[in-house]
């Protein structure tokens, strides 16, 4: 039988935490509304402009700030507001994590050129990340994980390094947020499923920057926080400035292990990333809930998608891995708790 969805936005029964109203809506539905629709946009903007104020001109001399460049809309657009409106000086910065579209790649290359944006890319080595996405595969059934964690390193890494304070990143809650069940890769988890198959020497630079050097001198914002993060018209003007012309239901086009990952997460969760990507974007009144249903059953989960054989070898994973890993996860490990962490946030914003 088919699974219940939300009357609104699509979301599955069997999305964590979820409970339906008498009228069929979801209490995620009914927060959204609490949480982004009656909010104070014009104070909101206002403490945007008192930090990129306070950073403006700073940091090394050449960039006040780091902007995650993956070639998408929400940082392409990021990197479009912070030299238009805000009269900053970004430095755009991608980590290649093996699996970079070539044509991502080339519209980062066009699309900073075009702006007057220093354009910066770190690869890891390829034969380092391979092992990490084979390691964690093995032990999790899902490789994704290694990536949310060397990307944020990466960055903190880099802006250290280069003496930059803030990282504006374009990480948009309100249609992008993960279920809190599955926002759980830490460094302590993330050791926990790699310490059997890697020196902690090896994987150091990439993956572990003291969190220390984090709290104490890199302020890390995201800018749709702040203002509202409207997609539809950051896709008309990327397309008016840049010629950058994509489907709003496209998501993450800029990695080629998108298709893969959200497989192996349907795989362990029950529900996929797009079912929570697009549930987000509908109730945000982007797109269609008709159109999202469309998307949703045009794509088969309960297999993998052509190609992913291809993959799998490319990592070095045998061919058995699926049945191999059969109802493993990242959550089979122990990560940090959550009361050390949460003094961590509140020290961090006390901070800044
Ligand atoms: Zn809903």
């Amino acid at each position: 039988m088919a699974l219940r969805r939300c009357r609104n936005c699509v979301l599955p029964e069997n999305y964590p935490g979820l409970r339906f109203d008498d009228t069929g809506l979801c209490n995620e539905c009914i927060a959204h509304q609490r949480r982004y629709v009656d909010v104070d946009l014009n104070g909101r903007e206002a403490a945007l402009r008192g930090i990129l104020d306070r950073y403006r001109g700073r940091g090394n001399g050449e960039h006040d700030c780091l902007v995650p460049f993956s070639g998408g809309k929400d940082s392409s657009y990021t990197l479009y507001l912070l030299v238009k409106k805000y009269d900053m000086k970004p430095l755009a910065f991608n980590v290649d994590n093996g699996f970079a579209n070539p044509e991502a790649q080339e519209f980062m290359k066009e699309y900073t050129t075009g702006l007057g944006v220093d354009l910066e890319i770190y690869k890891p080595p390829s034969d380092l990340l391979k092992r990490v996405y084979r390691h964690a595969m093995e032990k999790t059934g899902e490789f994704c994980s290694a990536c949310v964690v060397l990307i944020p390193n990466t960055i903190n890494r880099v802006a250290w390094e280069k003496g930059i304070r803030l990282v504006a990143g374009s990480f948009c809650e309100m249609t992008e947020k993960p279920p809190a069940s599955m926002a759980n890769m830490d460094a302590v988890r993330f050791w926990n499923i790699m310490k059997d198959g890697f020196s902690r020497n090896e994987l150091e630079r990439d993956f572990f920057f003291p969190a220390w050097k984090r709290l104490w001198a890199i302020r890390y914002i995201d800018i749709p926080d702040y203002i509202r993060w409207d997609v539809p018209e950051i896709h008309r003007t990327l397309a008016r400035e840049a010629g950058f012309i994509k489907d709003v239901s496209e998501f993450r086009y800029d990695c080629r292990a998108t298709p893969y990952s959200n497989f192996l997460f349907n795989r362990i969760a029950g529900y996929s990333k797009m079912d929570f990507l697009l549930a987000g974007m509908v109730r945000s009144g982007f797109i269609e809930r008709s159109r999202a249903i469309e998307i949703l059953s045009s794509s088969d989960l309960s297999l993998p998608p052509p190609g992913f054989p291809e993959l799998m070898e490319e990592i070095g994973c045998r061919e058995d891995i699926l049945s191999e890993t059969e109802g493993r996860s990242a959550l089979d490990y122990p990560g940090r708790h959550s009361i050390p962490r949460r003094i961590a946030g509140l020290l961090r914003k006390a901070l800044h």
